[in-house]
Order: structure tokens, then sequence, then C-alpha cells
């Protein structure tokens, strides 16, 4: 048998604190978001009963069936996946966090869109921090007046930056792309000091996020096994 959501979870939180002290980060808040693309409801409440409160989501229709389904726990939502802009309604409507931002159009749309009950949306910039063509995210260099442009829309709310960076299993290498999103982060955060957030870190390079300043983890395979490739 696998082993449980929970006993991976309690693993996690260890690896996250023996990071932590290694890279000295003790005291620091570091969120631990749960990516549950392709997973049921249940394995979400069996997260949550773990202690997580963060749920990130890549696809929205699976993800709004999800939402409606756990309408009772008190979840935060976060869209991570690539964005249509027929589909700006739908986040706008349901979630309390984007992460994959990398044009204005689309955030214009959750702005317009973003229900006036509801609190200003929050959003992360995705960088394509090591430049690949494959790789959604806005360059470095588009980022501040990406950024500049997002902050005087009133219903958004910018937090900070988000990367994928390229995959290495070399923990210097990861590092290194974290520390370059870092650095444009601390940029950015001289003309937007309400900047908190650098989204960064998977199962395979959540070390070397830590290392680098990482506020929030995004774990999926980690917590719910792998998934079938899709
Ligand atoms: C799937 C996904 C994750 C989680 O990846 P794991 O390697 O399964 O931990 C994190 N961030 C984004 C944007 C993803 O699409």
């Amino acid at each position: 048998m696998s082993p449980s959501i929970a006993t991976n979870i309690a693993e996690l939180n260890q690896r996250i604190h023996r990071a932590k002290e290694k890279f000295s980060r003790t005291g620091e808040k570091i969120s631990l978001m749960a990516v549950s693309k392709t997973r049921p409801a249940q394995a979400i409440r069996e997260a949550y009963a773990a202690g997580i409160c963060d749920i990130g989501e890549n696809y929205l229709q699976e993800a709004i069936e999800k939402i409606q389904q756990l309408n009772e726990l008190p979840l935060t939502w976060h869209f991570i996946g690539p964005i249509q802009s027929n589909k700006t309604s739908t986040i706008s409507e349901h979630f309390h966090w984007v992460h994959s931002i990398d044009r204005l159009k689309i955030a214009q749309r959750l702005n317009n869109q973003r229900p006036e009950s509801l609190d200003p949306l929050n959003i992360c910039i995705q960088v394509n921090i090591d430049d690949e063509a494959s790789k959604s995210g806005v360059s470095p260099e588009a980022l501040p007046e990406l950024a500049e442009d997002i902050a005087s829309l009133p219903r958004l709310k910018l937090r900070g930056l988000m990367a994928i960076p390229q995959a290495s299993d070399n923990i210097e290498a990861q590092r290194a792309s974290f520390a370059r999103l870092h650095e444009a982060f601390l940029l950015l955060q001289r003309r937007h000091p309400q900047l908190d957030t650098l989204s960064m870190g998977m199962s395979k390079d959540m070390e070397a996020a830590i290392a680098e300043g990482s506020t929030i983890l995004r774990i999926g395979t980690d917590i719910f096994g792998a998934r079938n490739s899709a």
C-alpha cells in the first residue's frame, strides 16, 4: 500500500523544517500549497485533515467541481495553470489567488470580472526565469512594466512572483534559477513594497527553493503520489 496523504505531509513538514534550519530560515513562514490536479476531492479532504489549507489547481473545470464539493471547508484556492481569456470570469469568481499571470490582457479581464462581494484577487506574475521557449511566463526584462500595470488595477492585489525553472537534478542549478527570481523580486519590491510572496518550489526542487527565499511551496507528487502522465 502506498503511504497515506497524512504520512506524506508529516514527512514533508520534516523536510521543510530541516531545510529551514540548514538555510537559516527558522522563524520565517513558508506556506505549503497542495497541488491537487487530477486528484479527487477526497484526497483534498485528507490533506486538509493533515493541516493543509492552501490548494493549487491547474485545470479549471475539474477545479470548479472540487471547489463546489468542498465548499464547507475553509480552503484557500490557488489557480496555477495556463489561462485562456474565455476562462477569466470563472476564475475570478471562484479563486483567492492566481499564480500564472503573464499578460496584461488576462489581468485586466480578471480585474473587471472580480465580483464586488469578494476581496481583491491575489496575483503572482509568472516569470520565464530560464528563458525557455516552451514555458509560459513574462521575460525578466518585461516584468517591471507588467507589474506596474497590474498594480494599478483596483480589484487585483499584486503579491509577488512565481516561476517553474528548467528541470534539473542538480541543486546548484536549481538554486541559480530561484536566486534569479529572488533578485527580480527584490528589485520589484523597491517600487512595490507590498510584495510578500515568492511562489517557488515543487516536489523535486523544494530544498533549493527554500534556500533561495521561497514563501510558498507548490507540492503535488510528494503529497498525493505520482500522477498518471496526462
Ligand atoms: C503540477 C504543478 C506543481 C506540482 O508539481 P510536483 O512536481 O507534482 O510537486 C507545482 N506547480 C505547478 C505550476 C504545477 O503545474
